[in-house]
Order: C-alpha cells, then structure tokens, then sequence
C-alpha cells in the first residue's frame, strides 16, 4: 500500500517529523497533543527544528484525532482565527443592517461597533479584504478533509499527487507523496 510502488522515481522535499520512526513521531506528536510548547520539543537532542514540527502540524500531516488534540492544546491557528473574525463581522453587519430596517438605531450602532472592531482585528493581522480569511479557512478545511481521505485510501493519495502534477503543482505534489508514501504510525 504505497505510492512509491506506482511512482518510484519520485524525489521530494520530505517533512522533517514524518521521516522520523514512528516511535519517535508518535513520542512528538504526544507531547505536542499535551500542550508542550513547539520550542521545548525541539530542543531535545535530536529533535526536529521548531519549524519542522510547525509545518508538519500547520500541513496536516497528523492524524485527525491527534490534530484537534493539538489544536485544542496550542489554540487555533492564524487561518481559522482569521476566517472566524471575517465571520463574525459579517454576522455583525447583517445584524446592523436589520437593524436599521427596525429602526433600532442603538442596536444598529453596537453592531457597527463591533463590526469595526472585527474588521480591525483582521486588519491587525494582515488580512486585507475579510473574504480573503474566508476562503483561506475554507481551503484548510478542505486540505484537512482531503487529508484525511487520502490517508485512509492509497488510491485517493496516487489520484492527488498525479491531479497536481499534471496541474505544475510539482512542490505541493511532492509534499503530497511525501505524507503517504509509506504507512503511517499514528492513528490508523
Ligand atoms: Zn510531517
């Protein structure tokens, strides 16, 4: 069950945590699950960089249930806080708009209010227009999900990683095939 039976002249960046024996991983991915910091874990001999550990969480190279695990230890991350800011602004402006359709105008004003406030926080963050944060959320989301499909079924993974190289994603296609490549030790 592995792509580089189909395809094995392939040579890609590989993810510093996946390469490591599964042992080890899955002693990481423990630790990052318990809330210990990105810094700490790497700091131990032989231990991935801080960034190394960072892409392979941010990628989503665990396992679904140790990747909420993670998520709930270190909080959400940039994108989805974005996309749940650029949410509750929008959520703001309707309320305001209805609002005004009432003739509440003190409603209206506290929904301005916070619509400004969210607005700005996404501003704070280097998000320019609120559908940008939108769609970034939208396209982790699906990454995740897709993810997680291709974990569970090898062809899904070959199907992928030839759609992207045929598309010129040949960074993203080797980032693919480096993930599933060989059986995974976590949570399955
Ligand atoms: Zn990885």
């Amino acid at each position: 069950m592995t792509i580089a039976q189909t395809t094995p002249a392939r040579r890609g960046r590989r993810c510093d945590v996946c390469a490591l024996p599964a042992e080890t991983r899955t002693k990481l991915e423990t630790q990052l699950a318990e809330g210990m910091s990105f810094s700490r874990i790497s700091r131990a001999h032989g231990a991935p960089s801080r960034d190394s550990l960072r892409r392979h969480v941010t990628s989503g190279h665990l396992a679904p249930d140790i990747a909420d695990a993670v998520a709930r230890a270190h909080g959400l991350d940039v994108v989805a806080v974005s996309g749940r800011i650029a949410e509750a602004a929008q959520r703001a402006r309707e309320a305001g708009l209805l609002a005004l359709e009432d003739g509440d105008a003190a409603l209206a004003l506290r929904a301005i209010d916070v619509e400004t406030r969210t607005l700005a926080a996404l501003a704070a963050a280097g998000v320019e227009r609120e559908a940008d944060a939108i769609v970034a959320a939208s396209a982790m989301d699906l990454a995740r999900a897709l993810y997680t499909v291709a974990r569970a079924d090898a062809h899904v993974a070959d199907a992928l990683t030839a759609e992207l190289d045929r598309r010129g994603l040949r960074d993203l296609a080797d980032d693919v095939f480096s993930q599933f490549s060989e059986p995974k030790g976590i949570g399955s």
